[in-house]
């Protein structure tokens, strides 16, 4: 079938035999296009492409490669309203959010432009006399990326763009649900300049594509974002061949409320935390833990706030909150709003479907109350706009309750106690810590990740990425 979004494989636009239509959430009438369905086969080409590129492309020249990621991150600065709109038409994240998205992929790529230039080794004196000893970083080789659905420019970004500025190739599989930010960002690095099979874009669903990326023998290295039960069948796939392995996955994120906090604090880091992006961040705050002395007040002044939210279109000005990605993900939010009322939670505001003026899979943001620690709605990723408020007594039963979780991405406090800041900050169990900030929103030039089933392996973005798209060498030297 010819579709008009191709796969990009050794430097040509490839047809596929199947295609797919990219659906707008906000309105299912819409269709942004037909998209390629790549195949093992597609696979199998793409990584022999990356492997052959991979000599010349590890030896390049780190200005070339600069001025090739700069171009890229130029380009995305460029068209970032256009590509912006695209992004909230196939994701269905408000305007606003789809271009500051977009404007982090550029971001991304002019931090790894810069990268290019600034690798170095270390030359160490050695024990033996005059023996010199090198400890450099080499590129891993062909690395696998797969990518999910909620965020589809920035992520790509983020693993494209280490990948290739420390000298790998690569082969890139976006989620299939929303592949257009990610073959736009092909198109754009499929213009700059590359050489042939340096990058490669085979879309398609997880278990062809995504599989076959993970027996691959000749792929070095798996990049991986998604959620844990994918992530676990990834490691154990390509562990078969001794693949280099980092796993981004899900989160069940605390935001903790102190008695002390600023009320205000309190409120708009929880509702940005727990609903912005429709909830659908593997960083959102989806347990607010509260004590007890704040609890009543701070429940009131965010049931006023979600009150207050416009949830409708995403690409309509004025919108704060957008549709749920698809009708499995809304089916997943609307089965755990029961699951939260027959376990005994009280739904103190939302969750129930929205009609709006096109066809689209809205949901009203829902908070529950009452919710004890052991519920499954405080205990599962929901994925969507739905968060769970846990009354506790005081900051250590809040700490405990945060800490009690197979996960431990991001994790948050209000408070304006520098006493239960400092020690939140050393005691929460998660990768990433925020005080009177949302446990959503990151910088893009530190690392990025958590512990416990939320992450495995080394972090992402900044220098730290270097550990994952870098192997050690070290030389020994008799002058
Ligand atoms: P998912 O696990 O369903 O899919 C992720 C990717 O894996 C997709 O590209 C999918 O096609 C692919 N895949 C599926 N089966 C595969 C297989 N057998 N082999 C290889 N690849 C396969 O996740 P999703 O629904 O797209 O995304 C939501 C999840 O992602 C949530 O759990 C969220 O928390 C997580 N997430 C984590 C981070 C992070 O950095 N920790 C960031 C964003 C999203």
């Amino acid at each position: 079938m010819t579709a008009p979004y191709r796969n990009f494989i050794a430097g040509e636009w490839i047809e596929a035999s199947a295609a797919s239509a990219n659906v707008n959430p906000s309105n299912v009438a819409d269709i942004i296009g037909d998209y390629a369905q790549g195949d093992a086969a597609a696979v199998e080409t793409a990584v022999a492409a990356a492997k052959t590129a991979f000599p010349a492309w590890s030896r390049s020249n780190v200005y070339t490669r600069y001025e090739i990621l700069k171009k890229v991150s130029d380009e995305i600065f460029a068209r970032k309203e256009e590509l912006g709109r695209l992004l909230s038409r196939e994701e269905g994240k408000t305007l606003p959010e789809g271009i500051g998205e977009v404007t982090r992929a550029g971001q991304i790529f002019a931090f790894f432009a810069g990268e290019c230039l600034r690798q170095a080794g270390e030359l160490v004196p050695s024990v033996r006399p005059g023996v010199r000893v090198e400890i450099t970083r080499e590129p891993v080789g062909v690395v696998g990326l797969i990518t999910p659905w909620n965020f589809p420019i920035a992520i790509p970004a983020w693993k494209i763009a280490p990948a290739l500025a420390y000298g790998n190739t690569v082969v890139m599989k976006p989620a299939d649900l929303v592949p257009g930010s990610a073959w736009a960002l092909a198109d754009i690095l499929a213009r700059a300049g590359l050489p042939a099979g340096a990058f490669n874009l085979v879309m398609g669903r997880g278990s062809t594509v995504g599989q076959a990326l993970l027996e691959h023998p000749d792929v070095n290295a798996i990049s991986f974002t998604g959620s844990v039960a994918t992530g676990r069948h990834v490691a154990k796939t390509a562990i078969g061949h001794f693949a280099r392995l980092q796993l981004e996955m899900g989160g069940k994120n605390p935001f903790v409320v102190l008695d002390d906090a600023d009320l205000a604090t309190a409120v708009e880091c929880s509702l940005n935390g727990a609903f912005f992006s429709t909830g659908q961040r593997c960083t959102a705050s989806s347990r607010l833990i509260v004590t007890e002395g704040i609890h009543d007040r701070f429940v009131a002044a965010l049931k006023e706030r979600l009150a207050a939210l416009v949830i409708d279109d995403a690409l309509k000005p004025g919108t704060h909150i957008g549709p749920v990605v698809d009708q499995k993900q809304l089916d997943q939010d609307l089965d755990y709003i029961r699951i939260g009322r027959d376990e005994g939670a009280t739904l103190a505001f939302g969750g129930e479907r929205l009609n709006r003026e096109t066809e689209g899979f809205y949901l009203a943001p829902a908070l529950f109350t009452d919710v004890a620690p052991t519920m499954r709605i405080a205990r599962e990723e929901i994925f969507g706009p739905v968060a769970a408020v846990v009354r506790v007594r005081d900051y250590d039963e809040a700490l405990a309750v945060a800490n009690d979780t197979e996960f431990g991405l991001s994790a948050g406090i209000a408070t304006t106690s520098l006493k239960h800041a400092a020690h939140f900050k050393r005691n929460a169990e998660a990768g990433m810590v925020m005080v009177n900030l949302a446990t959503a929103g990151v910088d893009f030039h530190v690392p990025f990740g958590g512990r416990k089933g939320s992450s495995y392996g080394p972090r992402e973005q900044g220098t730290y990425a270097r550990e994952f798209y870098t192997t050690v060498k070290t030389a020994y030297e008799l002058p």
